[in-house]
């Protein structure tokens, strides 16, 4: 029988590689920092009615054109693997009213994204993303806070090398005007561009400033400029965004030529993009902006401004320094005993269940084969401490506690155990740190 394989794009996570740890300790870093900026977790399915992208993201943009997991369950309802977090978590508060309880609410997520792409190097088909919303603020102040968070998020991370555009979409009226500019400039070229690029020229000719064709780029490089169409209102919104990003010592440029690939941005736009070369192409770590129609888009009665950003996962782990895992503080509990000796066996089970309450990393080596056997494993483990106990020990209510790092052993009545541990565990020397 043939191997099964994961699908293609899509990874395993092996703890041994390490990667488990790093994970955890980004996403641990990312709620913290959230956390700070005042947002809370939201979790939403991994699945929906394609309807709600299809709505949400637009039905010209790529992702749902191309890129979408979609599906029909056994009810015949057309499900879509999320592709992005946005349209999920605003389907979430409209249905659950919360806008209603609270004027202003800010969320944050973390979770597994799916996409039809090419896999390559920072490109899968389920990828992961942290991603932070605010809801009910049209603020320029908000977009200036959540840009600042990302950046900081970054940073707290590691991520130094990294550029943060801005630019500003306008509003409705503004995109309107635009489009019609847009539409009067490419039309003379239209039979030079890209096949794709002719596609978008007559759905949403805004993302022809988004193609990498290089038949395309000639003629972007004129296109007219979406600043120059911005109304008075839409530019002071953008220029309070430069200034409070000024405030907050968030660097920042403003790059006329970014439009997101996505159609329900309004106003503001931003990308981060590694300018470490360590992501290759895909150096995009992330982006956002506004989107302040999208929740009258889904179905919401009353009009809600809105701000949110994603960043992907995997390249912020591209791009992160790796960190020298710190050694842990490890005790593995080693029975003195024949393989048969259920006794012994049951006392090294319980004493590392009770280590394991008081928050030592135990280790068990169950197979329970010959001393020896044991105390190797705790070497591979690389515990610190060996507490070996037979029959002898149990009886007198001892262990014998060996350290790994000196070799020195010696006997500890069960009672002053968990306080010999913790200064062990204090002095470096026992763990073999410098
Ligand atoms: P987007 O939702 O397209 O704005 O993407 C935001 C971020 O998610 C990107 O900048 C990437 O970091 C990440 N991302 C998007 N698509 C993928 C993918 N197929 N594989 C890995 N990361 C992705």
């Amino acid at each position: 029988m043939a191997t099964l394989q994961a699908v293609s794009g899509m990874n395993d996570l092996l703890p041994a590689d390490g990667q488990g740890a790093r994970w955890h300790r980004l996403e641990t870093a990312f709620r913290d920092t959230s956390v700070r900026y005042g947002f809370q977790e939201v979790r939403t399915p991994l699945c929906e009615y394609a309807e709600l992208f299809q709505r949400g993201v637009g039905e010209a943009t790529d992702i749902v054109e191309k890129e979408m997991y979609t599906f029909d369950d056994r009810g015949q309802r057309r499900l879509a693997l999320r592709p992005e977090g946005t349209a999920s978590a605003v389907r979430a508060a409209i249905e659950h009213s919360v806008l209603a309880r609270d004027p202003v609410v800010r969320w944050s997520y973390v979770g597994a994204m799916f996409r039809a792409e090419r896999p390559a190097k920072g490109r899968y088909r389920q990828f992961h993303q942290v991603g932070a919303e605010v809801y009910g603020d049209d603020s320029p102040a908000v977009d200036a806070e959540v840009i600042d968070l990302a950046s900081s998020f970054l940073q707290s991370i590691g991520i130094t090398k990294f550029i943060v555009r801005v630019n500003s979409l306008g509003g409705a009226e503004t995109r309107a005007r635009y489009r019609e500019a847009l539409l009067a400039y490419f039309a003379p070229h239209r039979e030079a561009l890209s096949p794709e690029s002719q596609l978008r020229l007559e759905r949403n000719p805004l993302r022809i400033l988004d193609s990498k064709d290089p038949r395309d780029q000639a003629f972007k490089a004129g296109a007219p400029s979406l600043v120059d169409a911005l109304t008075p209102e839409d530019r002071a919104h953008f220029d309070r965004v430069q200034g409070f990003l000024t405030a907050l010592g968030t660097p920042f440029v403003v790059d006329a030529s970014l439009v997101r690939g996505l159609d329900y941005y309004s106003r503001t736009v931003f990308e981060i993009v590694d300018t470490s070369g360590s992501l290759g192409a895909q150096d995009a770590l992330g982006g956002g902006g506004r989107y302040d129609q999208l929740f009258t888009e889904l179905g919401s009665a009353k009009p809600v401004p809105a701000f949110g950003f994603a960043l992907g996962i995997e390249r912020l782990l591209l791009a992160a320094p790796v960190e020298e895992e710190k050694k842990p503080f490890r005790v593995a509990v080693v029975a003195v005993a024949k393989p048969d000796e259920n006794t012994t066996h049951a006392g090294v089970l319980a004493l590392a269940r009770e280590l394991r309450m008081h928050g030592f990393e135990t280790v068990v080596d169950t197979r329970f084969g010959s001393m020896k056997s044991q105390m190797r494993r705790a070497n591979d483990l690389a515990a610190a401490v060996v507490l070996l106990i037979g029959s002898n020990e149990l009886a007198a209510e001892q262990v014998s506690m060996k350290l790994m790092a000196t070799g020195e052993q010696r006997s500890v009545p069960r009672a002053a155990l968990l306080d010999e541990l913790t200064q062990t565990q204090r002095a470096p020397a026992a763990t073999g740190a410098p």
